[in-house]
């Protein structure tokens, strides 16, 4: 008989978050706080511009104020941060998500350092990811969290489970070998100077791939009955597929994430409760001050 592994739907368990977050968002309106999420767009990309119009979507269909600040494409340095100290202090701004790419004559990593990290949607600030070192109290990166999210709703647990992980990017792998560690899984990272990958991949009890390279990993490189996640994204004649050649892996996995249709549909509602926990710690900052 021909195992089929259990598809891990991505899009149900958004909208069960969208729906959390519908009732966190009331809490706040009734206390006189309307969350608000501003977009800094610089330029023309039209990747970057089709994701701010869904955010906006998103944002309004929970109840959360959408915002958007655009620059133009000449737009100096100097003029990027400023506006961002603008939004940082800004107290009906809680939240500021930066759209890359950024214009070649700005510095990425300056302008997304000057954010303040309490309104870092997107977890990227390096307190941020100082803290995940740490387990602490900080915003987590949307997309590793996406990856454990759909795992901890599917009912799968981490904790003494053998996790793989393929990718040492700074947005996805990275961090998530760390709040994988946390969760109490022996972690393995594998990357491109990793020798014998599907060595490493065959030992998974969860295997995380988040690389870019569609049907790199293959049926024969996943043990039977492993959970897959793929967090990859390419695009193959107009067609958004993953790293994993899922019609074939889900033959010997127990569970797997498609693409689309699984990661990828968590990250924008898991900003969006990143921007209503940068609520909370800026009102814990604003006590701070109060009581000192
Ligand atoms: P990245 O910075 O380019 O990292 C890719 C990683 O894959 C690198 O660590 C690289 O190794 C490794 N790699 C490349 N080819 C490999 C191979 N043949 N065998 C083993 N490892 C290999 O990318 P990223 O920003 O982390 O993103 C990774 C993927 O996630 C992309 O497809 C991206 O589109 C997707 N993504 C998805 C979402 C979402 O919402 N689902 C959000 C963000 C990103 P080296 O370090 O040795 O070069």
């Amino acid at each position: 008989m021909i195992n089929v592994a259990k598809i891990l739907d991505g899009k149900k368990i958004a909208g069960e978050i969208k729906e959390e977050i519908k009732l966190e968002v009331n809490k706040w309106k009734s206390r006189g706080v309307i969350p608000c999420l501003s977009v800094l767009l610089v330029g023309d990309d039209a990747a970057s511009i089709a994701y701010a119009k869904f955010l906006e979507k998103v944002a309004s269909s929970v109840g959360v104020k959408f915002h958007l600040e655009q620059l133009n494409s000449e737009v100096s340095e100097d003029d990027v941060l400023s506006t961002i100290d603008k939004l940082n202090h800004n107290k009906e701004i809680h939240g500021i998500l930066l759209l890359l790419p950024l214009p070649k004559h700005i510095d990425k990593q300056r302008v997304m350092d000057s954010v303040l990290p309490a309104k870092d949607v997107d977890g990227v600030h390096p307190i941020n990811r100082g803290y995940i070192l740490s387990n602490g109290q900080c915003i987590y990166p949307a997309t590793p969290l996406s990856c454990l999210e759909i795992l901890k709703r599917s009912g799968i647990e981490l904790a003494g489970k053998h996790a793989v992980i393929v990718g040492r990017g700074e947005t996805v792998g990275k961090p998530l070998l760390y709040m994988a560690l946390s969760q109490n899984a022996t972690v393995t990272v594998c990357h491109t100077r990793t020798p014998d990958l599907s060595y490493h991949t065959r030992q998974a009890d969860v295997l995380f791939t988040a690389v870019g390279k569609p049907g790199l990993i293959t049926r024969d490189m996943v043990k039977e009955g492993a959970v897959v996640v793929d967090a990859g994204i390419s695009e193959v004649d107009g067609k958004i597929c993953g790293d994993v050649d899922f019609d074939a892996v889900k033959e010997a996995a127990g569970a797997i994430t498609p693409v689309p249709g699984g990661v990828g549909s968590l990250t924008t509602v898991l900003m969006l409760k990143n921007l209503l926990k940068g609520i909370s710690m800026q009102e814990s900052l604003v006590n701070i001050k109060v009581n000192n």
